[in-house]
This record gives structure tokens, sequence and C-alpha cells, in this order.
């Protein structure tokens, strides 16, 4: 596969204006195709898996920051921790507890979001509404210290109703307010959109968008 050089300059001027970071999802894509989109000036990769992550990392130049951004066990935690610069996807506390304990032992404080699950499917994973608001008014958070919480992700149903996917990005919008204004703790980042609705993300307020299959031909 090559790169959408068209699609890719389109999403980059959409982000500029709307001061959003374009996440370039790069899972299964070859090292050839992602070193044309790196010299494309490119530089932030998502990976959802541990291991095609851990082998693009050794294989690609090293000024990549590479975003952690699909479902992460907690047996693999060890394996991405001294390579990502951003975990998308802690959807639990006891994932929450691992990235901790890993980033204490190599002495790292780990930036990471919180997955809420907007959703309408239940297999999506994340933290309801009421756990995530509850998370911040107990000051949870105290409890992982070697971890530094920027901001929350979300992913939208997968749907046609374009309503519907608004809707879902308009929720995740409010919930960060919700924390900042009622419990005041920041949260700069509110990663949400993919190839299929990232406009409708950049207007709800997106701050990364997590793009994949649109920039690739
Ligand atoms: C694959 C993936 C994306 C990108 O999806 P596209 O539809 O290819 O843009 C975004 N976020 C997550 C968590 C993904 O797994």
């Amino acid at each position: 596969m090559s790169i959408n050089i068209e699609k890719f300059e389109q999403i980059k001027s959409h982000c500029q204006k709307t001061n959003a970071n374009l996440i370039a999802v790069t899972k299964t894509q070859s090292i050839a195709s992602i070193l044309e989109l790196y010299h494309l000036g490119q530089k932030i990769m998502g990976e959802n898996k541990a291991q095609e992550l851990c082998k693009k990392y050794e294989e690609l130049p090293k000024d990549i920051q590479w975003h952690f951004i699909g479902h992460l066990q907690s047996n693999k935690v060890e394996d991405i921790i001294d390579k990502v610069i951003l975990i998308h996807s802690v959807d639990s506390l006891k994932l929450l507890q691992t990235i901790d304990r890993e980033a204490s032992k190599i002495g790292k404080t780990m930036n990471i979001l919180l997955q809420v699950h907007i959703a309408q499917e239940e297999h999506k994973y994340g933290f309801s509404k009421e756990e995530i608001l509850e998370f911040f008014s107990s000051k949870t958070y105290e409890q992982f210290p070697h971890v530094a919480i920027k901001g929350l992700m979300g992913m939208a149903t997968q749907t046609e109703d374009m309503d519907e996917i608004r809707n879902e990005f308009k929720t995740l919008y409010q919930i960060k307010q919700t924390i900042e204004t009622e419990h005041a703790f920041s949260l700069k980042e509110i990663s949400m959109g993919m190839s299929g609705d990232y406009s409708i993300a950049l207007e709800e307020g997106s701050t990364m968008i997590r793009v994949g299959s649109l920039l690739f031909k």
C-alpha cells in the first residue's frame, strides 16, 4: 500500500485549523508504507497491538512518537511502556495499576488517557460515565503517582447515523467539561475520531484524531 497524499494533506490541514493532532494509525501497514508517511513529515503513529508495536519500534526511526491505541492486556504493559509516549486506551483500574507499577520500575511517569464507553455497542471497552465521574470525585487517581492522566478517549458506534455519532462525541466532551469544572482536574486531551467520523469529532472538540485506513490506498 502507499499513501493517499491528497487525503493526508486534507486531514492535516483540517487538524491545523482546529489545533488538533493527527495520530496516524499504522496497524497492519508495512514498514515501507510507514516510512513513506514518515518522510512526508508524519511523526506521530498509533498501534493497537503490543507485539506489532514492538516490532515496528525496533525497525523504524527513533524519533517517531508511538501512541498505543488498542485494548491493552496487563501482561503486555511491560513490553511497551518504554516505547510509547501516550496510552489512549486505559479501560480498567487493574490496567491503570499495572501501568503505574511498570512505570515506577523504569522511573517514568506514563502519560495516559482514560477510555470512556460512549458507543451503543456492548462489546466496546471503557469506563462508564458514572465510573469515570466517580474516579475523579473520589480522587482515585491519587493511588497512581507514576501515571499522568492527560485526558479522555472514546470510540463512537459503528453506524451510518451521523447524528448518533455526533451525540456520542458531544457526550464525551461534556464528561470532560464536568470533570474539569466540578472536580477541578484539568484534562487537556480528548482523543476521538477515526477515518469515518474524524470531521465530526473535530467539530465536537477532539484534540487527537486516530486515522488509519483513509491515509493509505
Ligand atoms: C484501527 C483503529 C483506529 C483507526 O481506524 P480507521 O477506521 O482505520 O481510521 C482508531 N482507533 C483505534 C482504537 C483503532 O483500533
